[in-house]
């Protein structure tokens, strides 16, 4: 709803009269966290050592600070997830739960202290982060009662009846894009605005949620501006953890960044929750703002490569082509992924794109594939189909320098084992370097979330905060299988296939958990037997490497075929080494075993490898 209506007066006025009563002073100085993104007994040391976790600098914060700092309100920003891991990466060795809330909770009270905010904005993008917006905020309103908390980002917008009722701390919730929405509410506040002006928030009164839910979402020309990071040292980030998904493919030890050109999406897929918080269509920053931007975090951090947050880049193909055509031209000398995704579609339909796209130093590009199924493809509403789907791995073969990966996903509502394989079927031919096969998970505020409850799939008001969803800062099922196998290393257990099934059997959920090792088997491994091409070799290795010694170690899976593309690469010795590991690996689980005697791997051609 873009536009105030007499229907809001009520919510208005209510709202209102909340706000007075929160907020009794006036509200200048402002601390915006960003809280551990993963709860605390969640934490790996050992992942965490191996730079696993996303570590993204807080984009979003960044870009309300540039623009409350230009009504001269004083903003600091307070990255617990950053100073957790970098507290934990000095540590020699592992630290609990309890040490880790020691960590953030000391640097939280320390900051109240001597900052003395006004107010504090709490930010949650996604589900997994649910557990520790409520921990930070409860903590803060111990520590002072009296301080208003607004909380906002895609999370809360998805869910913000549970985000309140399930946290009394939050006094009130800042919907959608806040950019501008938040800015009047704190002018408000502070008597610079009227009532009228107040748009996306929400609170609980009276146990009742009440939402003023017009939106004014800031327009293209709003968004030029650059985000202010203040004492944040974002060269630091990609030193802690990963942004974007290309750490093995781009220019190693690269300092990264995250950047934003558009916002918004074309489409409006059944299962993401991108229509929901940005609304309709897509919005582009003008071209000379998002290369500043460039310009400036390489002069002011030294970064040299750049993670698109864009979840529609080539949106306005006119505006795309002069984008990567500029930073080609300003010869920036950074390189770039698009980690978000691309849709197919639109990259089949202006290749000229991919080629300027390649110019200008992209290295990794993701496509939204989900399904090789039209009737699914369809159901989903997918902005491209299996034809896009097989001419875009046919256009991709003319850039190697490009590692092309696809996200599929299975166990959609009614999805078939005969449709399953469909989309295995597609990824094998479209050939992509890598795909990412994930098990569907409903988000709040979806179209299928809602299709789900009313077939009575998932419970209405449940977070499915154990797959995480569609989002690449998931709990990414490789680990999900990694935590099966070290709990079930000794247990032989007696498996089978469930793509023997009748094809049009409808998985059950621990069908599904099965059939993700053979998708995953079929798309991304089976191919290397038979793959000579030296490039897609040189990839394989790369990638490989990445998943055998910091993603999921002991994966005898992984080493398998890096000791297989090894040999072909006619590097023996390593070839060799790997094969050791797979041997090892096999004789000390028995989950393993099992399992590669039901993906038919046999060791002989590792045999072959001639002795160094
Ligand atoms: S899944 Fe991708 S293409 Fe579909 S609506 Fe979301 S961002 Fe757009």
């Amino acid at each position: 709803m873009n536009q105030r209506t007499n229907n809001g007066n009520s919510a208005e006025l209510k709202i209102e009269e909340k706000i007075g009563r929160v907020f009794r002073t006036k509200c200048q100085s402002l601390l915006l966290i960003n809280p551990l993104q993963v709860d605390e007994d969640k934490i790996d040391y050992e992942i965490a050592k191996r730079k696993r976790y996303y570590m993204y600098p807080p984009y979003s914060l960044a870009l309300l600070s540039a623009r409350l700092q230009q009504y001269n309100y004083k903003v600091k920003i307070l990255d617990l997830n950053f100073e957790v891991f970098d507290a934990l990466h000095k540590k020699s060795e592992p630290i609990d739960e309890s040490e880790i809330a020691f960590i953030w909770k000391e640097i939280l009270s320390n900051t109240l202290l001597n900052f003395q905010p006004d107010m504090v904005g709490i930010t949650c993008t996604f589900t997994m982060g649910h557990e520790m917006m409520l921990k930070t905020s409860s903590f803060i309103k111990e520590k002072k009662s009296d301080l208003p908390i607004v909380a906002g980002g895609v999370h809360v917008t998805n869910a913000p009846e549970i985000v309140l009722k399930e946290c009394k701390s939050i006094d009130f919730v800042s919907l959608y894009e806040s950019d501008l929405s938040f800015c009047k509410m704190i002018n408000f506040i502070n008597q610079k605005n009227s009532r009228e002006k107040l748009s996306q928030i929400g609170t609980l009164i009276g146990g009742n949620y009440v939402a003023i839910d017009w939106r004014t979402p800031p327009s293209a020309t709003d968004l030029n501006i650059i985000p202010d990071y203040g004492e944040l040292d974002v060269s630091q980030y990609s030193n802690l953890g990963e942004i974007g998904t290309f750490r093995y493919w781009r220019p190693e030890d690269s300092l990264s960044s995250p950047i934003l050109s558009n916002r918004g999406c074309r489409a409006k897929c059944s299962f993401c929750s991108v229509a929901n918080f940005n609304g309709k269509g897509v919005r582009g920053r003008s071209v000379e703002s998002v290369v500043d931007e460039i310009e400036h975090l390489s002069q002011e951090y030294g970064i040299q490569h750049i993670t698109w947050l864009d979840d529609d880049l080539f949106f306005d193909p006119k505006r795309t082509y002069h984008l990567f055509d500029t930073i080609a031209k300003r010869n920036l000398g950074i390189t770039w992924d698009a980690s978000n995704g691309v849709i197919a579609s639109a990259a089949v339909v202006h290749p000229e794109l991919l080629d300027v796209a390649s110019k200008s130093g992209c290295i990794g590009m993701y496509f939204g594939i989900e399904s090789g199924s039209n009737q699914i493809l369809r159901e989903i509403h997918k902005p491209s189909g299996k034809k896009h789907f097989f001419q875009l791995g046919e256009i991709m073969e003319n850039y190697p320098q490009i590692f092309t990966r696809g996200f599929l996903i299975i166990g959609f509502p009614n999805e078939t084992l005969s449709q399953i394989k469909e989309t295995i079927d597609l990824a094998v031919t479209m050939n992509l370097d890598w795909y990412t096969v994930q098990l569907l998970t409903p988000l709040p505020s979806t179209e299928i979330y809602n299709q789900m409850v009313d077939m009575d799939l998932i419970e209405n008001g449940s977070l499915n905060t154990e797959g995480e969803g569609f989002t690449m800062f998931s709990v990414r099922e490789s680990e999900k299988q990694r935590r099966r196998e070290s709990q079930n290393k000794f247990k032989s257990s007696k498996l089978s296939n469930p793509l023997n099934l009748d094809l049009n059997t409808i998985p059950s959920k621990a069908e599904l958990d099965d059939l993700w090792l053979f998708a995953d088997y079929e798309v991304n491994y089976k191919k290397i037997f038979n793959e000579y091409n030296p490039i897609k070799l040189k990839k394989m290795q790369c990638f490989l490497k990445d998943i055998s010694d910091r993603m999921t170690l002991e994966h005898p899976i992984s080493n398998f075929f890096l000791s297989l593309v090894e040999s072909k690469l006619g590097n023996f010795s390593e070839a060799s080494k790997r094969k050791k590991l797979v041997v090892a690996y096999l004789s000390q689980s028995n989950y393993w075993d099992s399992r590669f005697k039901l993906l038919d791997i046999s060791l002989d051609p590792l045999q072959q490898i001639p002795f160094p």
